[in-house]
């Protein structure tokens, strides 16, 4: 099972793209990108639920 999460789905214009077979892992990673590349640095229960609900699983 693969995560899959694109960026712009969250933040419109982003061209990144993130996948994972590990769920915590995509959000890890996600979360790093948005730090540095979007400035955001906390990650709240709003981003966090914008994030997941952006994630795609693919089998
Ligand atoms: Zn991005």
């Amino acid at each position: 099972m693969t995560f899959k999460l694109a960026c712009g789905d969250v933040m419109p214009g982003c061209t990144a793209r993130f996948e994972s077979n590990d769920r915590s892992q995509l959000m890890e990673q996600v979360g790093a990108h948005a730090a540095h590349a979007h400035g955001v640095t906390e990650v709240t229960p709003a981003v966090r639920q914008a994030i997941d609900g952006a994630i795609s699983i693919a089998a």
